[in-house]
């Protein structure tokens, strides 16, 4: 009584091959901050198809306005946690709240997006032939030991904390990437992706850069969370859409770490918004979230060696340029102050 499968079409890109000349690009998480990114520059090649499934829990159809209507590119309402059914030759699956207050709003949820939502979309990328890149974090080095972190380091996590519904959630999604490799010959990549930061982001999802940008032009005191002296490296969002098509592109797996090697305390961070933006306003300490991790760093070798990839835009280029979209959604014009 079991109906055997069909077996596959020969090529990974057959649907390209045998009934158009474009690419057909799945991205789903396309609504959200790097997704819409992403978008505009696979937008950019003529030759490429998008299609866009998000459930609108922290992207906005506004982030893809430009594209709402042209022929090459297609919105879906889609939750990656149901079944999808479409035929594509490559997957960016980005599907997934990133920022600490939106991934605790409901930690089961998060999970399964993480769990169920890769585990769908990699049998979508075994039943149609496509190539599957995820985005996975920095946070699966958890509170790292060693720093900065190669990709060969396998972290520090707690798996009962209130942050592991992420870090744990995205470390199943890397083994379940691994094994549908190793069992199905799925052509997987995987990025992870270091803190990244640029126009477009939530206002208020409570992300430090977002925060201090938001609280310098709302002339509102800039909230370090103590002790001030943990450190991240800052990505902007251009650089990390390079990387991520550059992998995308080339022939390796991965996992490999996409992030800008400049470290900052969190105080550092403060101070430099600061002085870029609002000089005036105060800094002011305030308490921390369990389990925030001491220090973040990617070491890029890989990146650089295996994909000729670097972050070219440092923070202080890139902190004007968000400070101008904040600027223009907040409504806090330049010239005012
Ligand atoms: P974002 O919240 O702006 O984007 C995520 C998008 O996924 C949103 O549009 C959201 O609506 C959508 N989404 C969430 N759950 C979904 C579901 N179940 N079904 C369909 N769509 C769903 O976040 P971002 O910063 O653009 O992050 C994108 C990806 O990069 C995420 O996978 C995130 O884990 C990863 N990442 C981001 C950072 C960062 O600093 N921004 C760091 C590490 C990893
Ligand atoms: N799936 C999907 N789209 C497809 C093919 C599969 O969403 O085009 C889902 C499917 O519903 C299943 C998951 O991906 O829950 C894993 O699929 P796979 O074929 O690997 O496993 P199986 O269906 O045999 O459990
Ligand atoms: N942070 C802060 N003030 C804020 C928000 C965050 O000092 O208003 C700190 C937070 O304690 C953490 C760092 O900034 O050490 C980065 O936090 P974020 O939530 O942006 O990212 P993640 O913890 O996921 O790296």
């Amino acid at each position: 009584q079991t109906t055997s499968k069909p077996p596959p079409l020969p090529s990974p890109l057959r649907f390209s091959k045998f009934f158009q000349s474009n690419m057909r690009i799945l991205v789903t998480g396309g609504a959200g901050f790097i997704g819409s990114h992403l978008v505009d520059r696979l937008m950019e090649n003529e030759k490429n198809e998008v299609i866009v499934v998000d459930n609108y829990f922290t992207g906005s159809k506004d982030n893809l306005k430009r594209w709402i209507g042209h022929p090459r590119f297609e919105l879906i309402r889609h939750d990656v946690t149901e079944p999808l059914l479409v035929e594509v030759d490559q997957i960016y699956h980005l599907a997934c709240p990133a920022s600490p207050i939106f991934y605790k709003y409901n930690p089961v949820k998060t999970i399964k997006t993480n769990v169920i939502g890769t585990l769908n979309m990699l049998g979508l990328a075994k039943r149609v032939g496509a190539r599957i890149l995820l985005t996975s974090t920095s946070e699966v080095y958890g509170d790292p030991l060693i720093h900065p972190q190669p990709e060969s380091y396998w972290g520090n996590v707690n798996p009962i904390g209130v942050r592991s519904c992420y870090d744990e959630g995205k470390r199943v999604a890397e083994t379940l990437m691994f094994d549908y490799h190793r069992q199905h010959g799925i052509e997987i990549r995987i990025a992870r992706i270091f803190n990244t930061y640029g126009p477009r982001m939530n206002i208020d999802d409570g992300r430090v850069v977002s925060n201090f940008i938001a609280q310098a032009l709302r002339g509102e005191a800039l909230t370090v969370q103590k002790p001030g002296t943990q450190t991240r490296s800052f990505c902007y969002v251009s650089d990390m859409v390079d990387g991520l098509i550059r992998l995308m592109e080339g022939e390796n797996t991965g996992p490999i770490n996409i992030g800008n090697p400049g470290e900052f305390t969190m105080l550092e961070l403060a101070e430099t918004v600061k002085e870029l933006i609002s000089p005036e306003v105060e800094i002011k300490m305030v308490e921390n979230t369990p389990d925030d991790p001491r220090q973040r760093k990617p070491d890029i070798t890989k990146a650089k060696e295996l994909l000729g990839w670097e972050p070219k835009v440092k923070l202080r280029d890139g902190l004007p340029l968000m400070e101008e979209d904040f600027r223009l959604r907040l409504g806090v014009p330049k010239d005012n102050e």
